[in-house]
């Protein structure tokens, strides 16, 4: 059966292996491998992609197993969605620590990509906040890991990509909050040097981020909109009608050109100068999530799918990696094929338990792009220079392309990771960045 990743790049054959409940660890050592766990294919690239082999489905695996609404420990089945627990713990006083750009997200997935959110600065990954999980190797055997217990293959298997196993359950530590809303404040800001100074200044918020408009340059260059927030301490007494709607077809390819893509950020930025000043009030939904509103938005892209491109560049006190960010934005202005979807976000330093973890401290500048063939990967190897020189890295739960060699220089603890990974587990994105490195 062939599935994808959400940039639908590469479509590849699978043997599908659904997984349902049972009070036994499945059993799937007749099957013919090599294996890898999928949760929801909402990672861009390749990374839940194993092309010709068996995919362990584990979007059924969704049962709550304890809640302790005192303490916040929650223990789940790993293909429970972060929209399902949202759903109980927010109206008991609870959110999750650390949360990505989308609630549909199984627990596996955000440990095997040790996901971050707009709280990297304070929180760290979604990994410092996981008390341990059940791994099931190939061989059958089940084992829990924690800082405490098979402590090297907790550190493996957070971010570890799913290439150690498969994660049955998940014990996560929610963080208390007395409300559903946020308090936000949106502010415009003209230049890159402008939107940095502002994240500098609004260190101390729990939540910030930038979107950019990534076709503004010359002296705009790097101009955006940065929001900051804080769940509120007034809580909304209705919980607003999720009003969901969802792309019916794959766009043509046309649809998004550099003239759409200007005009939209254009209208977008101006939007944003004019809005109201000051802290409003917002659902968390539209906060968190504001993608999730439009289902299957990445027909926007066309059948022949799109790239997103993440890296994070270290970035201190003396303002190093700022002049890396703005190279990267003057190459991406002038090629002129970057989308609507542009976010600048810095990350703190709190370390992540995590081997293969891609976080740093730093900033980290992710942008889509529509896949124009060689054009495209001509850009990101370019890209890819300016990162590899600044010392920083690609995420490759974005990924679908970087090339060996730079896997190896983003990642150089590659080699202590591998021998934790279970020979019966391989994926796309692991054969291709590890080809003759061996
Ligand atoms: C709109 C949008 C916004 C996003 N925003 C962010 C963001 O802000 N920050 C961020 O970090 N990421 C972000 N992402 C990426 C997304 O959070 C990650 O790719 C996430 O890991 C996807 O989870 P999934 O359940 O879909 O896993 P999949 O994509 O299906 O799989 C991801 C990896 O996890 C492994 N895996 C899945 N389940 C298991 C399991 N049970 N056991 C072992 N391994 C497993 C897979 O083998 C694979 O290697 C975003 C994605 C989208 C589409």
């Amino acid at each position: 059966m062939k599935t994808w990743s959400w940039g639908n790049i590469p479509v590849a054959e699978h043997r599908l292996l659904p997984l349902t409940w049972s009070d036994s660890a499945p059993d799937f050592s007749r099957a013919e491998g090599p294996f890898l766990a999928y949760g929801y294919g909402r990672s861009y690239g390749d990374v839940p992609v194993n092309d010709g082999g068996a995919l362990l489905q584990t979007s059924s695996l969704n049962r709550v197993l304890s809640f302790d609404r005192d303490s916040g420990v929650l223990h789940c089945e790993a293909g429970t969605s972060l929209q399902d627990i949202l759903s109980f713990c927010v109206p008991a006083g609870w959110f999750l620590p650390v949360t990505p750009g989308t609630q549909f997200v199984s627990l596996g997935g955000a440990v095997a990509n040790d996901v971050h959110g707009k709280n990297h600065h304070c929180a760290g990954t979604f990994g410092c906040h996981v008390l341990g999980f059940d791994l099931v190797r190939s061989n059958g055997e089940t084992m829990w890991c924690s800082l405490t217990e098979n402590k090297p293959l907790f550190a493996a298997t957070i971010g570890g990509l799913g290439l150690t196993g498969l994660i049955l359950t998940v014990k996560l530590q929610l963080k208390k909050i007395v409300s559903n809303l946020v308090d936000v404040e949106n502010i415009p800001f003209a230049n890159l040097a402008q939107g940095l100074d502002l994240f500098k200044q609004y260190n101390a918020s729990t939540y910030s981020v930038a979107w950019i408009d990534c076709i503004a340059g010359g002296s705009a260059l790097g101009r955006g909109i940065f929001s900051y927030g804080e769940h509120s301490e007034r809580r909304s007494i209705t919980t607003p009608a999720n009003r969901q709607v969802s792309v019916p077809f794959n766009f043509p390819s046309f649809a998004l050109n550099k003239y759409s893509v200007r005009a939209f950020n254009e209208v977008y930025y101006k939007k944003g100068c004019m809005g109201t000043p000051g802290i409003q009030q917002s659902y968390y939904e539209p906060f968190f999530y504001p993608l999730d509103k439009l289902l299957k938005w990445n027909r926007i892209y066309g059948k022949k799918g799109f790239y997103q491109y993440q890296c994070v560049v270290p970035f201190g006190d003396n303002d190093e990696g700022a002049a890396a960010i703005e190279k990267m934005l003057t190459l991406i202005s002038h090629s002129g094929n970057a989308s609507f979807l542009a976010v600048l976000k810095v990350f703190g330093d709190k370390q992540s338990p995590g081997i293969l973890s891609f976080p740093m401290k730093g900033i980290t500048l992710a942008l889509d792009f529509s896949n124009r063939g060689a054009r495209t990967l001509a850009l990101f190897s370019e890209l890819d220079k300016i990162v590899i020189n600044n010392g920083g890295r690609v995420y490759p739960a974005k990924d679908a392309r970087m090339s060996a060699d730079a896997f190896s220089r983003f990642f150089p603890q590659w080699q202590e990771f591998e021998q934790y990974i279970d020979d019966q587990f391989s994926s796309s994105f692991w054969r291709r960045v590890t080809e003759g490195l061996k």
